[in-house]
């Protein structure tokens, strides 16, 4: 649904633009039944070229490894998806699920999800740390829950025309042009994270996120508060917090209750996480000076 949103370049132009001929995806696929075993058959077979296997989805492998609770066109998805692999020119994950497992995969993961290269944030997954697809490349991993529609178009764009190449990939081989800054970059609230102004769940214009709902604008890297969701807003612009779902460690504190929307305390006052790169004790020591100290607005306020 995320991918038929994309608006820059939109499906259509993929196809008309840039010459991509979808063979089958579950919206907008002709084939039904019969037709769509036989057309992966063909492509497996070598009948049908395929450049770009995406995949959506975790890689449900249980009861038992044998990946009977997930059965797609009379048989294990796993089982096509280990043998599309295999013919693909490039494999692109998409979604939390398809690249690291995503909420399947919570312990006690009855379904044994994986995603396709990594289990959670440990490299592997359903097709092994060494997979390369024919093109020379490892699966690339557009994450989210959903993913940004743009990215996944953009991405396809790159392979189609040949550039994909020039597209570096991070650790977890997300895209860096997506996955370099974080959330916080353009986010709305940032002035009121600066001057550690709390912010409530929903209440506009009244603060930064961070202190008390749980906001991980500053430890997930995603460009949501840049390339705009429906290029009009995104979670934190709303003042919902940021849930950290393009990090592989998402959907984080394995869901226990209490611990969704909410930051995590020491003592009740130091927050559990600090922002990606910063030192624990100077964030604690510059949040608290900062809290001690009047904001701009206040002293704007003290001196009419
Ligand atoms: S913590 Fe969240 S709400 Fe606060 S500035 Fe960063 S992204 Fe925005
Ligand atoms: S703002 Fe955060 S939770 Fe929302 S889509 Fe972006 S990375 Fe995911």
């Amino acid at each position: 649904m995320s991918f038929l949103n994309a608006e820059e370049p939109s499906v259509v132009e993929l196809i008309t633009d840039f010459g991509l001929n979808i063979l089958w995806h579950p919206t907008t696929g002709l084939q039904i039944g019969d037709q769509v075993q036989d057309l992966l058959k063909d492509i497996i077979a070598g009948k049908v070229q395929m450049d770009i296997l995406v995949y959506e989805g975790s890689l449900i492998q249980g009861p038992n490894n044998t990946g009977s609770m997930n059965f797609f066109a009379d048989r294990p998805m796993m089982d096509w998806i280990k043998e599309l692999s295999e013919v693909a020119g490039y494999v692109v994950a998409i979604g939390d699920c398809a690249t690291w497992g995503g909420i399947p995969a919570v312990p006690p993961n009855p379904s044994e999800s994986t995603g396709l290269q990594f289990h959670k944030k440990k490299k592997g997954g359903f097709l092994g740390a060494n997979y390369v697809s024919k093109g020379g490349l490892p699966v690339i991993n557009i994450p989210g829950c959903p993913a940004h529609p743009d990215w996944i178009t953009q991405i396809l764009v790159a392979i189609s025309v040949g550039r994909i190449g020039d597209v570096q990939i991070d650790d977890y081989h997300r895209p860096k042009t997506f996955f370099t800054d974080f959330v916080q970059t353009g986010c709305t609230n940032v002035v009121n994270f600066a001057q550690k102004v709390d912010g409530g769940f929903g209440k506009r214009g009244h603060g930064c996120l961070f202190f008390e709902v749980g906001c991980r604008g500053p430890m997930t890297r995603a460009s949501c508060n840049n390339i705009l969701w429906n290029r009009q807003s995104s979670k934190t612009r709303a003042n919902h917090p940021c849930l950290g779902c393009t990090e592989p460690g998402f959907p984080h504190h394995d869901l226990m209750k209490g611990s969704v929307l909410k930051t995590m305390k020491h003592l009740g006052v130091f927050p559990k996480e600090v922002p990606t790169g910063r030192n624990k004790l100077a964030y604690y020591m510059e949040a608290g000076f900062q809290k001690v100290m009047p904001t701009n607005n206040q002293v704007h306020q003290a001196s009419k």
